[in-house]
Order: C-alpha cells, then sequence, then structure tokens
C-alpha cells in the first residue's frame, strides 16, 4: 500500500538571541517516517521535544527549513498550507479555543459545509452534519441551538472531530487531543480514533506525551527527543521491548500495567531544555544513564534492529543483528 504521509529529513532550525551571540536550534533535525492509509502513526515525547512542529510544518503553519514533505506521492510546494488540503484535517489539544465561546457551535458546522460547498441546500447540510455528529457519538439535535459552555471538553472535542469529517479527510492529524479532557473520557476519545481508522480506514497521525493512549492505538511510533528520532517502530515492540535508553525511561513512568490506565508518572521537563538542544554528540547524553564518552562528542547513526530503527551509540558496530541505515 502507498505511503499516504511521508516525510524525507524534514528540519527546522530556529535562532535565538542577538544576530551577534545568537543560537541556532535544530528544533527538528532529519526526520523521515511515512504511513499508510488505515493506520496510527504516533509521534511520542516530552513537551518540547519537536512533535507539534512536525505537525505544523505538515500542516504548512512553520515552513521547513529543509526536507520534504510528501502527501499521496505530492510534494507539499513551499507556502501551501495543507490545512486547506481538504483531505487533511487537524483536532488540536484545547478544544475550549477551537469555538468562540459567544457563538453557537452549530455555526462552524455549517460554515464548513458552505466553505466546501458539501450540501445544495440547508436540509441537506443538516442532514450531513447530523451524519457526522453520529460517527462520534452525537446528533444534531444534542447540538442545536448551544454554545460551547454548555458542552464537556470530550464533547468539544468529538464535534470538533465531526466538523473536520464533514469534508471526508484521508488523515487526521490529532495534536495530543485527550490531554485537557477529563480521564473519565479520555479513552472514549481514543477509541473513537480506533474506530476511524478501522471504518473509515483514515491515517491518523497522533502526537502525544501519552505512551498508554499510544500503545492502545497501536500502529508504528517515533519517540523524539530535543528535535530527533530516537527510535522508531512497531508501537507493541518499541514500548513493550524499548531499545533505546530515552524510551525505557519513558517506558519505567508508566506504573501501571494496563495500558489502557493514564500514564501517571511522566517524567520532569529538562530546565536545560536549550541547552539540551545545543550539546555536541547525543542529545540524551546529559540524562542518559548509559553514556559514554563517545556519545558527548559524536551523534549517533541510526541503525535498524529488527525492524526498529534506533540512533544510539549503544547499537553502533554490533554486527550481525542490524544494518546501519544512515
Ligand atoms: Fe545514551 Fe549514548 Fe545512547 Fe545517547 S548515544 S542514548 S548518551 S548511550
Amino acid at each position: 500500500m502507498p505511503a499516504i504521509l511521508e516525510t524525507r529529513n524534514l528540519t527546522k532550525v530556529f535562532y535565538r538571541g542577538s544576530l551577534l551571540a545568537r543560537d541556532r536550534i535544530v528544533a527538528v533535525d532529519n526526520v523521515s517516517f511515512q504511513m499508510k492509509r488505515g493506520e496510527v502513526f504516533t509521534l511520542a515525547g516530552e513537551s518540547g521535544c519537536g512533535k507539534t512542529t512536525v505537525a505544523r510544518m505538515i500542516l504548512g503553519f512553520e515552513h521547513p527549513t529543509s526536507g520534504e514533505i510528501v502527501y499521496e506521492n505530492n510534494e507539499a510546494k513551499k507556502n501551501e498550507k495543507v490545512w486547506f488540503n481538504q483531505r487533511i484535517q487537524a483536532v488540536f489539544q484545547n478544544p475550549f479555543e477551537t469555538f468562540n465561546p459567544l457563538r453557537k457551535v452549530e455555526g462552524y458546522l455549517f460554515e464548513t459545509v458552505r466553505n466546501y460547498r458539501l450540501a445544495s441546500d440547508r436540509s441537506a447540510a443538516e442532514k450531513l452534519i447530523n451524519s457526522k455528529l453520529e460517527a462520534v457519538g452525537l446528533s444534531f439535535s444534542e447540538v442545536q441551538g448551544r454554545y460551547p459552555s454548555e458542552f464537556s471538553g470530550g464533547q468539544l472535542q468529538r464535534i470538533s472531530i465531526a466538523r473536520s469529517l464533514l469534508v471526508d479527510p484521508s488523515l487526521l492529524i490529532a495534536d495530543e487531543p485527550v490531554s485537557m479532557v477529563d480521564a473519565s473520557i479520555r479513552m472514549s476519545i481514543v477509541n473513537l480514533f480506533k474506530h476511524l481508522r478501522d471504518e473509515l480506514n483514515m491515517g491518523i497521525l497522533y502526537i502525544t506525551h501519552d505512551l498508554a493512549t499510544a500503545y492502545y492505538l497501536n500502529g508504528q511510533i517515533a519517540v523524539m527527543f530535543r528535535g530527533n528520532t530516537m527510535e522508531m517502530g512497531p508501537v507493541q515492540q518499541v514500548l513493550m521491548n524499548p531499545l533505546h535508553p530515552y524510551t525505557q525511561l519513558l517506558r519505567e513512568s508508566i506504573p501501571e500495567a494496563d495500558p489502557a490506565k493514564k500514564w501517571q508518572g511522566r517524567i520532569s521537563i529538562a530546565e536545560t531544555e536549550q541547552e539540551e538542544y545545543l550539546r555536541e554528540g547525543c542529545k540524551f547524553a546529559g540524562r542518559c544513564p548509559q553514556v559514554m564518552e563517545i556519545c558527548k562528542k559524536q551523534v549517533p547513526d541510526i541503525v535498524s534492529i529488527d525492524g526498529v530503527q534506533v540512533k544510539c551509540h549503544l547499537y553502533s558496530g554490533t554486527k550481525g543483528r542490524q544494518k546501519e541505515v544512515s
């Protein structure tokens, strides 16, 4: 099956400071992955790892410094906002920010129908909206005439997803979609993504710091740290048998064996984020329990081990099980 979305050596560089003394921060460093239709691909990592910057570049909110984004075999052109490409839709972290509190929620749904000319009259529009709301467990009668404050965060996130579905997208980009909804309804939203994947054959790019929901959604995962993909492969394999010390640390911070339970023991965010971005060699060297001298000087290559790609000197030079891929 051809890839629905592919990034090739995607890179984003920011500069901080004055012209005379400025730091070059590589927020996304040569990130390459591909995902298929009907598949969940998770970008995981703590805050500041670069995963949202990857999503922003795919959506066209940021321009890549270098690299390519290919969607259904079409390379995104400079300045093109794929956000306006109806085949790609996005759901964001805070559903309360998606909707203006002074505007009735149904207005957003009718507006999308109008913008994309999806229905010939009001009755056809209502029918279409109702069908998409039903796909997320709601109905038009439950939404009609109501303002955002009359819904829970979970309901608003469902409405936001229903609005995305109006245009029959093939790819949904979901950036931390459950981090601001109650834990009690978090799994119902995650199950909704499963449903969209299985029943509508949609590709879902799931961006999260929550490994438990990533595990539950299955598919492929790329674990990011300071702009780099540290480990990438099938979710079950990466999370049950992590190779990279950073993935191992993340994995250990899930206290429950039951993957459906909330990840409670999140690792703390480094106060030295900028320092880590500027670090030579492996970005994780300052926190790695297995750090070696070479890690402080040389960026590790990515090696492939049993279908998992890992970027760590621990695996460099080991013959037989792995081959160098870049
Ligand atoms: Fe740790 Fe070195 Fe591997 Fe980086 S390259 S994760 S510092 S062992």
